[in-house]
């Protein structure tokens, strides 16, 4: 059987630049792990300042040459190639990133259709962006058209990378930017996959670079660097100030995806066979470790005992296990992610734990966490109140739509939120007062699909990626003023 690390004919210690395959310029390496196991995976590149330098030259080159030169079609035509390529090349994805992550394959084989998803998305949209023509003064026509920034960077995480690369690479390519792609440290083998995907579809030389490395070194140098003219940055809230303050050093504009503590509202007239499924699964997808994961439940209290029964009863079946075992749950990334989480849950000592899911016997010694209930948690109890990313669910009770409310807009937060109810007009009303860049009525989306943009309001961050809008924040509006007389 082929290794699958040696699948796509890459070696993952080097990085992508300018078309090629480069080891960093240290030529030093780190060491990522396979987290089903906790053994050592294979090396990767320890991209520094130096090799952010070379992607950025080489991505303002491919700017001024064959890709800066490309039309919207040529573009569309280039996703749509790279989109087949990573279709027909599903299972290997889902491999690598199950090996790398720790998801179970059949998580990972639906993040591999994500990216296609994406290119194919967007490939669609390329020559569909339009400007506008103005009414303005006597004598004159206006109009607006949209150009690339230039070089954009996009600073990634470990817990989706393909979905994550596809919503912000992908759309960043669509308008015609150059891109600098960081992943992260503890996964980074599908992005360089990407990369030799994308150099097979015939993306021109500097279009896609990627440089792997650690945060404070390449990921620092990439959202520092003058060179850069935007920075899509996913992960956590503490390290997006730290990007935005280091891009407004140059007045870089940012996109940040952050965190959040996403809450789904049952009333008691939901359709709670409906609900069930997404209860659970919104909150123990990808082990929990999703921005977009429904930590909070919130129920009202004619339905609360009996929702409680049934989620707990689901709960006591989830098994956990390695990613090719490929059970509900994976193995945590890390020891370090493993070793919070688990304080979290010491912290619900004083909850009620109603449930949790079982560890395959054969789990061994990956980093893994059981999935953990709780219920009748206080609003304002940590367990309630912060990210945890992992497989730790709330339940609270409430009496009415007003408490519903006060209790699912009681955090910093504000990335998704769902509504179960049959009541029309509640519907709407939810939609309009819960403070979340998504709401779901009557299912969840974590994370949405692709067509539906995609972010957070305040600490779950700013800026709008997936659907028309990423194209948008892809690009600058400009303004032209004709006088003709
Ligand atoms: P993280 O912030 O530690 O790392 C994310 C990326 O930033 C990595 O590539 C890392 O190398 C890089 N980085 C670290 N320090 C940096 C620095 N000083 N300058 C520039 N780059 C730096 O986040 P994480 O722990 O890997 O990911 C988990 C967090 O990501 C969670 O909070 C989660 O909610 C969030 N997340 C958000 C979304 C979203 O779409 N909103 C999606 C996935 C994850």
């Amino acid at each position: 059987m082929t290794n699958p690390l040696e699948t796509f004919g890459f070696d993952s210690t080097h990085c992508f630049i300018g078309g090629q395959w480069q080891a960093p310029i240290n030529g030093e390496t780190l060491e990522l792990t396979n987290p089903s196991t906790g053994e050592p995976l294979c090396a990767i590149a320890r991209g520094t300042a130096d090799d952010i330098d070379a992607a950025v030259a080489a991505a303002q080159t491919a700017l001024q040459t064959g890709w800066g030169r490309a039309t919207a079609l040529q573009r569309g035509r280039l996703l749509s190639r790279l989109g087949q390529l990573v279709l027909d090349n599903v299972d290997e994805l889902a491999m690598l990133e199950a090996l790398d992550v720790g998801k179970p394959l059949k998580q990972a084989r639906a993040d591999a259709i994500a990216l296609a998803r994406y290119c194919e998305f967007y490939a669609g949209a390329a020559d569909k962006v339009h400007g506008e023509t103005l009414p303005y003064l006597e004598g004159y026509t206006a109009y607006t058209m949209r150009e690339p920034h230039g070089v954009t960077g996009h600073i990634v995480p470990w817990n989706y990378p393909m979905q994550i690369i596809g919503r912000s690479v992908g759309a960043a390519l669509t308008m015609g930017n150059a891109c600098v792609l960081k992943p992260a440290e503890e996964a980074c083998l599908t992005a360089l996959a990407f990369a030799e995907l994308a150099s097979q579809a015939g993306l021109p030389t500097g279009a896609l670079n990627v440089v792997p490395g650690l945060g404070d070194e390449a990921g620092s140098a990439l959202s520092s660097h003058v060179g850069v003219n935007h920075i899509s940055f996913t992960g956590s809230v503490a390290t997006g100030g730290r990007v935005q303050s280091a891009a407004a050093k140059w007045v870089i504009p940012v996109t940040l995806e952050l965190g959040g503590k996403s809450a789904q509202v049952v009333f008691d007239d939901a359709d709670m066979e409906a609900a069930l499924p997404f209860l659970v699964n919104a909150g123990i997808q990808n082990a929990g470790q999703t921005c977009s994961a429904s930590s909070r439940l919130l129920i009202q209290r004619g339905a609360y005992d009996a929702l409680l029964h049934r989620l707990a009863e689901r709960y006591s079946t989830l098994q956990v296990g390695s990613a090719i075992q490929d059970l509900d749950l994976g193995p945590l990334i890390s020891a370090r992610q493993k070793e919070i989480v688990s304080g979290y849950i010491q912290r619900g000592n004083d909850l009620q734990k109603v449930a949790e899911g079982v560890m395959h016997e054969e789990a061994g010694n990956g980093h893994f966490v059981v999935p953990t209930l709780f219920a009748d948690v206080p609003p304002d109890h940590v367990l309630a109140q912060e990210e945890i990313f992992g497989p730790v669910q709330v339940v609270i009770p409430f009496d009415d739509e007003d408490d519903a409310l006060s209790i699912a807009n009681g955090t910093p937060y504000g990335l998704v939120a769902s509504v179960w109810t049959n009541d029309g007009a509640r519907q709407f009303r939810m939609a309009k007062s819960l403070r979340a860049g998504q709401v779901f009525i009557n299912n969840y989306g974590a994370g949405g699909g692709v067509e539906l943009p995609f972010g957070g309001v305040g600490k779950s961050g700013h800026g709008r990626e997936k659907g028309f809008e990423a194209l948008y924040g892809f690009s600058a509006l400009k303004t032209v003023a004709v006088s003709h007389g």
